[in-house]
Parts: C-alpha cells; sequence; structure tokens
C-alpha cells in the first residue's frame, strides 16, 4: 500500500484516493479496507474497494468512507490497509497524513512550560538544558528556545552508508528570549562505528532561518553556569570528565562526558559539538521560526562516558550495508542537528529516500516513529542510478532526543491491525535466519496482549501506533523507541519486550526532566518485568481475578522485593539520583529503583499506585516530570495524609533515590524504610501512623451561642459565646505542651474534616467566616522538654453573619512531626 490521500478538514464523508504498489512479479488483485484509527476503538472499516495490480506495476484506487456518527472525541487517523497475501494476515498500510479531529480532538502534549524569566536584552542562547554542576552529559541541550516540530528529509545510499546531497532536517522552534544566537548539538565525527569505515565527517552545506541564509560555526561546550559566559577563554572551563570537579588540577565542573572512563580522558578537552547559529537579525522573543540545516556525509555512533556507543549502527546485511539506529542517551546528535535533551520533545515526520529498484520489487526499507503514511517511487537519478523509494512516516506525538527511531536498510516489515484501534509495525533484518524469523514474529505478535495487559496499571496506551524494529549488530541494549523498540542481535525476548513497551508510559510518554532521574523511568520499566514475573505465577494458581490467583501475584512482587532487599551482595552504593556518566545504567536504575517502587507500591496500596501513576500520565503525558511534581502527585494519594505519614514518604524517597550506602548491607547499610508486608522495618507504626516522623492528636475547640445569649465561660479552647448582630473578632487558647528528641519539629494545627474544612460548625450551619490559627504554631531545630505553647484561634462575627443556635465546634488535628527524628 503506497498512499491515501486525507479526508478534507472538518467532513463527515467523502472519496479517497491511494495506490496500490505490487513488488512481487505476479499480478494480483488487492481487496483495499480503509478503517479509522484510534486506540480504544475498534478500528471500523469506513470504506472498502479491489483493484488488480500488474505485476512490478501500481494501481491508483478510489474509496468511498463516511465516518460513523458515533466517535467520541479525540484523534483519529485514516488507513488503508491489503494483505501481504501470505494468509497469515499480515498487511501493508499506507496512511492518511492529516489526523481526523473528532469535536476540536485533544492536545498532544501539556500546555509548554513557561520559560524563565527572558533577559530583557537580546542575547545568545545557552549551551546547556542540565543543572549547573551537573557530571551527567552537560554538553547536551540549548536554552533561549523550545521546539516545536522537526521534518527529517534523508537521502540515504545504504550500501556506502552515506547521507547524499538533499538531505536536511527543518526544525520549528519558538524563541523564548530575544536571540543574538542559539545552538544545536551535532556530532559531525564518525570515527568509530560498528564495523568502523570512518569518514566522511558529517558536513553542513548551508543552513538558513525562514529561507534566510544564516552563519554558524562549531563551538566547545562550557559547562553549565559558567560565570564567564559560553566564550570563557580559559580551556579549563570547556573540559570532559565523569566528576565534579574535573580533575585535581581543573576545579570546574565538567563541560561534557568524556569517550570513557580512564583517567587519561578526565581532563581532555571537549569536541566542538555546540552548532552555533546567527541569524541576519536577532529574532525577537516569541517569534516561531524554521530552521533548515542541510548537510552530507556519514553517520555515525556516539561513545558514552562510560566507553559504550550507541547512535546510527551499521545493519550489516550485506556487510556494511544499511542503518540500525539506537540512541540513548546522547546518540541522535551523531546523525542529525537536534536540541538534544530528554525535555525537548518535537513532533516529528520523515522522508527517508533510499535505494530501490522498482523493476524487481527490492530495495531497502526506511522505519521510523508513529505511522507510515506511504512511500512513493522515484526514477533513477545521479544518487540513485537503480533508483529510490521516498518512505514517509509521521509521529503526531512528540517525541524525546533519545527515542527519535529511524533505522534504514535491508529490513522486512509487516503490518497489524488490532482490535483495540492500533496499528502495529513488525520489522526484522531480512538477514536474520527463517526460523529466527519466525520465533521473532511470534513474540511481536504479543504487542497487543503485552499491551493491554499493561494498561490497568499506567492508563490508556498514549501513542497512536506501536512497533517493533529488530536489527542484526549486537550492539549491547534494546531500547524504547518511541513507538519502534529496536531489539539488537537479530532476536526479540519477552520479558525485555515487557520492559521496553513499559517504556512507552515511563520515559516515552513522560520522559524525566534531566539523565540523573533516568531511575525513574527505568524503575517502572524494571517494575513491569516483576508484573510479568508475577502473572505468570497467578495463572499458575488459578488465574489473575481468582483469590488464589491475586495472592499469588501479589506475593511474587514480595519474593522479588524481599530477594533484593535481603540480599547480602546487593549493592547500594550508587545513589539512583546520583549516577555518574561510568554508571549511568548500572543496577541502581534498573533494580534498587524498580524495588523501590514495589516498596511504595506496598506503602500507598496498589489502588492508590496505580490511580497516582495514572494521574502522572495524564498530567505530564507528553513532556517531562521533575522529582518533586512526581512525588506530590503520591502524597496526594496517600491514603494516610498526616504530615508525619508524608514526613515519612520524603525520608522513603531520600533513603531509596537519593542516598549512597556503603559499607554490608548485612549491617543494615541500605534503605530502612520499607512498606507492610515486605522485609524490613516497613512503613506503618503499631498503631497505623507514623511514628516517630509524626505524632497525631486531635483537640476539640468551640464556641456556643445560648439560647438566651447569656454569658458562660467554658474549657480551655472555647471561645466567648458569639453574639450575632455584633461585628466582633472572639479569641481562644489551646495549650500544648511539646516534648520532642527529634532533630527538629514542627507543630502544626490542622482542620482534616470533611464538612467545610476551616470553618466551625453547628449540625449542618457552618460560620460564614473561617476559623483563623491553622497552619504552622512553631517549629524548633532541635530537641525540647516541657515547652509550654499557645495555639490562639480566632474567629470574626460579622454584624450581618447569621448563627444558629447551638455549639459551633470542629475537631482540630495538632501534629508534632520531624523530618529528622
Ligand atoms: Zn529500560
Amino acid at each position: 500500500m503506497s498512499s491515501l490521500s486525507s479526508l478534507k478538514a472538518g467532513a463527515t464523508a467523502g472519496t479517497l484516493k491511494g495506490t496500490v504498489v505490487n513488488d512481487t512479479g505476479a499480478a494480483k488483485s488487492a481487496d483495499v479496507a480503509v478503517r479509522i484509527f484510534r486506540r480504544g476503538t475498534n478500528a471500523a472499516v469506513i470504506g472498502r474497494t479491489s483493484v488488480k495490480v500488474a505485476a512490478h506495476g501500481k494501481a491508483d484506487y478510489s474509496v468511498k468512507v463516511a465516518l460513523p456518527s458515533t466517535l467520541a472525541k479525540g484523534n483519529y487517523y485514516l488507513g488503508a490497509c491489503t494483505s501481504y497475501g501470505k494468509g497469515d494476515g499480515s498487511l501493508g498500510c499506507a496512511t492518511a497524513q492529516d489526523e481526523v479531529l473528532i469535536k476540536g480532538g485533544t492536545p498532544v502534549r501539556p500546555a509548554l512550560a513557561r520559560a524563565a524569566q527572558a533577559p530583557a536584552e537580546c542575547s545568545a542562547g545557552g549551551y546547556s538544558l542540565q543543572p549547573a554542576g551537573s557530571r551527567l552529559y552537560p554538553e547536551t541541550g540549548n536554552t533561549g528556545y523550545q521546539s516545536l516540530h522537526t521534518d527529517i528529509n534523508l537521502v540515504y545510499d545504504a550500501p556506502s552508508n552515506l547521507f547524499l546531497n538533499g538531505t536536511y532536517v527543518d526544525l520549528q522552534q519558538k524563541a523564548t528570549q530575544c536571540l543574538t544566537s542559539f545552538s544545536l548539538d551535532f556530532e559531525r565525527t564518525n570515527g568509530v562505528t560498528s564495523t568502523t569505515v570512518p569518514g566522511p565527517n558529517l558536513t553542513v552545506q548551508e543552513i538558513t532561518i525562514n529561507g534566510v541564509p544564516a552563519t554558524y560555526t562549531f563551538k566547545q561546550p562550557t559547562y553549565p553556569g559558567n560565570p564567564k559566559g559560553l566564550d570563557d577563554p580559559d580551556p579549563a572551563a570547556h573540559a570532559a570528565s565523569n566528576s565534579n570537579p574535573v580533575s585535581a588540577t581543573n576545579p570546574n565542573p565538567p563541560a561534557c562526558a568524556p569517550t570513557g572512563t580512564s583517567a587519561a580522558l578526565q581532563g581532555a578537552q571537549c569536541p566542538a559539538t555546540k552548532l552555533v547559529i546567527t541569524p541576519s537579525a536577532p529574532i525577537p522573543a516569541g517569534t516561531d521560526f524554521t530552521v533548515k540545516v542541510k548537510y552530507v556525509g556519514r553517520p555515525g555512533v556516539h561513545v558514552d562516558g562510560d566507553g559504550a556507543t550507541e547512535g546510527w549502527f551499521r545493519n550489516n546485511t550485506p556487510v556494511g550495508d544499511g542503518g540500525f539506529m539506537t540512541t540513548e542517551p546522547v546518540g541522535s546528535m551523531a546523525w542529525m542537528p537536534l536540541n538534544n535533551h530528554p525535555t525537548v520533545k518535537p513532533t516529528y515526520e520523515f522522508w527517508s529516500t533510499t535505494n530501490w529498484d522498482s523493476a524487481t520489487g527490492t530495495g531497502r526499507t526506511a522505519i521510523s516513529n508513529g505511522r507510515l503514511i506511504g512511500f512513493t517511487d522515484n526514477a533513477a537519478d545521479t544518487n540513485f542510478p537503480g533508483g529510490s523509494r521516498t518512505w514517509h512516516w509521521k509521529s503526531p506525538e512528540p517525541i524525546a532526543n533519545y527515542l527519535v527511531e529511524n533505522s534504514i536498510g535491508n529490513y522486512e516489515m509487516t503490518e497489524q491491525v488490532s482490535p483495540s484501534g492500533t496499528v502495529y509495525y513488525m520489522a526484522q533484518a531480512t538477514g536474520i535466519t527463517a526460523a529466527r524469523k519466525e520465533t521473532n514474529l511470534g513474540i511481536m505478535r504479543q504487542h497487543e496482549s503485552i499491551t493491554n495487559f499493561q494498561i490497568p496499571f499506567n492508563g490508556p496506551f498514549p501513542f497512536s501506533t506501536n512497533g517493533v524494529v529488530i536489527g542484526l549488530p549486537s550492539v549491547s541494549f534494546a531500547e524504547e523507541m518511541q513507538t519502534k523498540i529496536t531489539f539488537p542481535g537479530g532476536s526479540i525476548s519477552l520479558g525485555t519486550f515487557h520492559h521496553e513497551n513499559m517504556h512507552q508510559w515511563w520515559g516515552d510518554n513522560v520522559s524525566e526532566d534531566v539523565y540523573e532521574r533516568t531511575f525513574f523511568k527505568e524503575g517502572y520499566a524494571d517494575l513491569s518485568e516483576g508484573y510479568n514475573t508475577a502473572r505468570t505465577a497467578a495463572t499458575t494458581a488459578g488465574g489473575l481475578g481468582t483469590p488464589a490467583g491475586d495472592a499469588a501475584f501479589e506475593a511474587s512482587l514480595v519474593t522479588r522485593f524481599n530477594n533484593t532487599y535481603n540480599s547480602t551482595t546487593a549493592s547500594w552504593s550508587v545513589a539512583p539520583s546520583k549516577p555518574t556518566n561510568a554508571n549511568l545504567f548500572g543496577s541502581q536504575t534498573y533494580t534498587r529503583s524498580g524495588r523501590a517502587y514495589i516498596a511504595l507500591r506496598a506503602i500507598m496500596g496498589k489502588a492508590n499506585f496505580d490511580n497516582a501513576s495514572k494521574e502522572i500520565q495524564t498530567t505530564f503525558g507528553g513532556s517531562s516530570i521533575t522529582a518533586k511534581q512526581q512525588i506530590d502527585i503520591y502524597k496526594k494519594w496517600m491514603p494516610i495524609k498526616t504530615q508525619g505519614c508524608l514526613n515519612k514518604l520524603d525520608v522513603f524517597f531520600t533513603q531509596w533515590w537519593d542516598t549512597a550506602y556503603t559499607g554490608s548491607p548485612a549491617a543494615g547499610n541500605k534503605p530502612q524504610i520499607t512498606g507492610p508486608g515486605l522485609a524490613g522495618p516497613g512503613f506503618y507504626d503499631a498503631n497505623g501512623g507514623c511514628l516517630p516522623y509524626g505524632t497525631d492528636t486531635t483537640s476539640t475547640p468551640g464556641g456556643t451561642v445560648a439560647a438566651t445569649l447569656s454569658l458562660t465561660l467554658g474549657a480551655p479552647g472555647t471561645f466567648a459565646p458569639f453574639i450575632p448582630g455584633v461585628a466582633k473578632t472572639y479569641t481562644a487558647t489551646t495549650e500544648a505542651t511539646v516534648i520532642s528528641t527529634a532533630g527538629d519539629a514542627t507543630l502544626t494545627v490542622a482542620d482534616n474534616s470533611t464538612t467545610a474544612p476551616g470553618y466551625l460548625v453547628n449540625n449542618t450551619f457552618a460560620l460564614p467566616k473561617p476559623l483563623g490559627g491553622l497552619g504552622v504554631i512553631k517549629t524548633y531545630t532541635g530537641p525540647v522538654s516541657n515547652d509550654k505553647v499557645n495555639a490562639t484561634f480566632t474567629q470574626e462575627i460579622g454584624s450581618t453573619d447569621a448563627l444558629r443556635t447551638g455549639t459551633y465546634s470542629k475537631t482540630l488535628t495538632f501534629t508534632l512531626s520531624t523530618t529528622n527524628p
């Protein structure tokens, strides 16, 4: 299936046109079914036709379609599929370029975050989106603009692995300050590739901004926060290291990650990977502009701070031919210029022109994120004497820097339309053995069932398509490329498939805000492996949904946690939030962080944990999340929200995420807060509270309005009787006596009631004006004994306030809490 036209915007019916291409040597009759796709719908067929196609020929078709009248609000797309003729349900599909927005559709990302206070004067955009002092990839990301959408147009000769003339990217950006210049990340050298055929390096040919030529140069990064600015002449401000400071002789933070861990590499000069672009005139704040970068050369791989590589590998079918792309954390800049940081999430569209001989129906296949719009065959030209095919893909959803996929080479790709309304793409390198391909296909066809299993934990699947690319190179990792999960080494495993598909929510839809929080999404992916193992245990015990099956599911997670927590050899010596480039992908990022989520789930209860996870998805989908934003949502869903328990939850995260423990785990050198039912000290005290992080007691102050309006003085904490019709502010005092042995303490009083919180009530009547005096009463910076504290409450009564006979009161909660017990 080569193409399908779009329905006119706003139309509910029409005639669509398209083309079917027959790459085989026999004439075919192609049945074409047009469906409307959106995950969670049923991919209803809205039009059918059939067309005869000659051997190695193509044929146009037209088909009448009408949208169902019952479609719910949302973003849909139209797709036309025809059978591959293998009789196994595999399809070839083209999709319409334009989405169908029902009732206006829904936005694909939250409103763009407000930029930091922009300087009033025009100035250069900054060179990093990492925080000052970061030792993780401080050379990546650029400030002064937001990245909205990227069009990638590659002209790629697969046998020579070269980008040819005509290759460019169009980057649509919005200035967040007045820019005299701005930068992109682009690594031109490719001396190391998976098969080491170095050079020629990537070379920029021309850069324009809205069509107007701009000047450009490559500069070294500077360490973030350098007070001497981007062009500090001191070489020590531009040095590589895995640590901060750079070395014994260089007190600065690193400006970039080195290419390995050896001592000789720490302190080396950073390569000039900042592509600094100067427009012909400053770009005013708030302006949308398009940067076109034309370039040619050989894409390559980036060498990380741990010495590993990622980027554009050779697919090697045949040797040297084609690309297999997997790029976490920063390898995208080794094949394209971009704003290279996980918080930068433009939408994407791809056009990849590559070798194709339409006479024989053979050539290379390009696989990118999102959905295949279609392809166009081109006549022979100087770039492709044997002809070419342009593959057109579109991701309507935003993609973080390291999740952009664009593998081009000898791949076989089929599609599967699921009952849920999702198109699944299944691609594997042709060089994989036939038997292995069949095995791989059997696992890839489980994509829908894996997704359906994971939805109850995460909420609706966030993307309009999904898929897998299996390449041949033996690179070291599978990766969660958005909607195109990559597996290296020619094979796919079910456990890893669960892990990478879980990432489509965690990492892909909601991304980490800094590289230091890679554990945020790897922990969830690790948890998904635990869910998968637990499901197997549940199935053995009678199935999920049966009491025995559900118990087996929970027991499996407990075992997973306890095996790690009780291990005498587990390592707790690296805090997940404080890795180096050298250990970013160590066990603390996966195992420890995954076990932390099991403990959090036990603390919160599984329903609360799932609800919090879903709220993170709906609130931060299409964007990224900070640690505080993440923790605040868990606090919102805590079953006990006393200050003591919220304090203890903060300490839980500090222990599991932020603390390095040296020494033997058996001697207690590991997190000391776990969860109910798990190994370790648990979370709640014997009374279900959170001692010693807070003791919660209650008091009931109140005031009366006597039927006779006579004066009655009550016990401490009682207001003088409220007199109707007389404006007056009443006060009442409760004395508290504080004893604390903690390092700090805070005495607060709160109204945790659900009826008119903050107001005194008399049966169904509440006073019009709030009770004054709630909140923090006193803070202590050290221990204290028998400190007498007066909590003074005020109640304002207005001259027109209506008062009801009886007693107005409220049970208030006094909390003495500490973060340092
Ligand atoms: Zn992962």
